[in-house]
């Protein structure tokens, strides 16, 4: 009955409330309704496209990143022809030290948000091997969640933060440990190419609140933590970075990492998953 009656209603409608009627549709139907989500993939002849992963599982091509407003052009594949690539192309890379009270310990709760940078060249997609690199002799996992933003974000006041977001993925900030003591701002500790591992695809429309990640090594439940017990929520974090630094659309936030953190080894198999999104497999090279 309810459809005839919103038809009915439609028909009598001025503009203005067609669209209240739309919205309050619209508003029921969000209660149920999943984020869309997007990865990156490249084709047989080597091509990366950016792309939707569309309701019945197929991927369809778009012409420009999702933040730059890419449209559907092509024909829509399997997920399983798609070699999936990392979903973005960062200019740059920020992340967040010592934001949630699982991994601090003993340190005294931080009173600002402890910021630090990864290169775009760390930046590697899921599937990718991670790096052993041959100095290494302490590599560890870092479960992530990351934040993909989509509009420049400048000195962003809290209450506007979110809204310069386009959506959230899964990450893991791969760190050498016995370097991380050593390196002027952790430079080969955590920008290393490859210790960047993110994806599988970025899904919009989350409550960052009600997210939460976990970390398996080989199978084994290692990390688990919700973002509602950060330190610094992610709209704090959005602000504080951008007082000084200007984010672009597909920029990327690694927004720190819960509880206690092990070394891998060579022929390890890391996931890291986060809740509403998915899973991020990675397994670790040879040195
Ligand atoms: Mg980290």
């Amino acid at each position: 009955m309810q459809h005839i009656a919103i038809g009915e209603g439609l028909r009598r409608a001025s503009g203005r409330t067609v669209a209240t009627v739309l919205l309050a549709l619209l508003g029921g139907l969000s209660l149920t309704a999943q984020g869309a989500s997007y990865l990156r993939f490249q084709d047989a002849a080597g091509q990366a496209h950016f792309a939707e992963r569309l309701a019945d599982g197929r991927v369809q091509p778009l012409d420009a990143a999702p933040w730059l407003g890419g449209q559907a052009r092509g024909t829509p594949l399997r997920l399983s022809e798609a070699q999936l690539l990392a979903p973005v192309t960062p200019r740059s890379v920020i992340a967040i030290g010592y934001n949630y009270p699982s991994h601090t310990a003993d340190r005294p709760d931080p009173t600002a948000v402890g910021m630090f940078a990864k290169l775009p060249g760390s930046i590697t997609g899921p599937g990718a091997v991670i790096p052993y690199p041959r100095r290494a002799k302490n590599l560890h996992y870092e479960g992530e969640v990351v934040i993909v933003m989509g509009a420049h974000a400048y000195q962003v006041p809290p209450e506007q933060a979110l809204s310069k977001v386009f959506g959230y993925t899964a990450g893991n900030d791969v760190s050498e440990r016995d370097w991380q003591a050593g390196d002027l701002q952790w430079l080969r500790a955590k920008a290393s190419d490859g210790f960047g591992p993110v994806g599988p695809w970025i899904v919009t429309d989350l409550d960052p609140q009600d997210l939460t990640v976990k970390t398996f090594l080989n199978g084994e439940l290692k990390q688990a933590d919700a973002v509602r017990n950060l330190f610094f929520d992610f709209a704090t974090i959005i602000s504080e970075v951008t007082e000084t630094i200007a984010l672009a659309p597909g920029d990327v936030i690694f927004t720190g990492t819960p509880g206690t953190t092990e070394p891998m080894q060579p022929g390890d198999e890391v996931v890291v998953e986060v809740s509403g999104v998915g899973r991020l497999v990675n397994r670790v090279g040879a040195p």
